[in-house]
């Protein structure tokens, strides 16, 4: 790691430059905030849940046609990634009323929405990521029509696809943060591609049956058991395998492709 030039850090990830040009190395960290970075804690082995969760997601939505910016994950804690410029906006999908919907609309926590709603927030941790309209994205030159367009569609389906996924492994998708990134292929081409990550850091997830949260709200709400709730989608999910042969329970990382329990 000291090896390679440090680009970026970030409150939960550290950018390095990667190994050939046009890529970077993704280092997830266990660093915890919330509240613009004024509540902070290190939980152990959330990167090492986070860089698992956000690589399943990734490689499933790649395979129905949502260009992201994964390449390969490189161990535990780091994936190789396509260097993109990232679009200054934080795409949020919301499926039930949670967060701060609740509280600019006067909403209860768990109520449902009348569709599914996408809302985009300018990234600005000194401004805490405000709520902007398309008319504000457009004047500041912040994403072209079209790009907000390709955002807005893109999210949408990675909303069916993973609301599809949570649903068959007894989790409702509350709502979640995504983030774009632009870049020129091989060939030239100009591409938007789903960038940062997807995992309970940037996602509401709750059990079905129990509402019980299994994502960052555990932290931001201290419920306790942050790490264990992770765990416990990435069990679900079928990446974490739990033995139970010994007196204390361990958990093991389930190899790529192998889903069985
Ligand atoms: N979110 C995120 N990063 C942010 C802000 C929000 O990942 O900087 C996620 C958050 O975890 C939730 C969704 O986006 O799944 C909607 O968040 P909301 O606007 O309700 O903000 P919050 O209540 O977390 O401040």
């Amino acid at each position: 790691m000291s090896r390679r030039k440090q680009i970026y850090e970030g409150k939960a990830k550290i950018l390095f430059e990667g190994p050939e040009p046009g890529t970077l190395v993704q280092y997830f960290k266990d660093d915890t905030t919330a509240f613009n970075a004024q509540k902070k804690e290190v939980l152990n082995g959330k990167g090492v849940l986070n860089n698992r969760i956000s690589e399943h997601f990734m490689i499933n939505l790649e395979k129905i046609g949502i260009p992201t910016h994964f390449i390969k994950r490189i161990n535990m804690r780091e994936q190789l990634i396509k260097k993109v410029e990232i679009v200054p906006l934080e795409v949020i999908c919301r499926n039930v009323a949670a967060g701060s919907i609740c509280k600019m609309l006067g909403l209860e926590e768990g109520s449902d929405l009348p569709r599914s709603i996408i809302e985009f927030c300018y990234k600005k941790d000194e401004l805490g990521d405000p709520l902007v309209s398309e008319e504000h994205i457009a004047a500041f030159n912040w994403a072209t029509a079209d790009e907000v367009d390709d955002m807005r569609a893109m999210t949408l389906r990675i909303n069916d696809f993973l609301c599809g996924m949570f649903a068959a492994i007894g989790i409702r998708l509350i709502d979640f943060k995504v983030e774009f990134g632009r870049r020129t292929d091989e060939n030239g081409d100009f591409q938007l591609l789903l960038a940062d990550e997807i995992s309970p850091d940037s996602c509401r997830l709750w059990d079905i049956e129990t509402n019980k949260k299994l994502d960052k709200d555990r932290f931001r709400q201290d419920l306790g058991g942050v790490t264990e709730a992770y765990e416990e989608v990435a069990i679900r999910l079928g990446i974490l395998k739990k033995e139970t042969t010994s007196s204390a329970p361990t958990l093991s990382i389930v190899p790529n492709g192998d889903k069985s329990s």
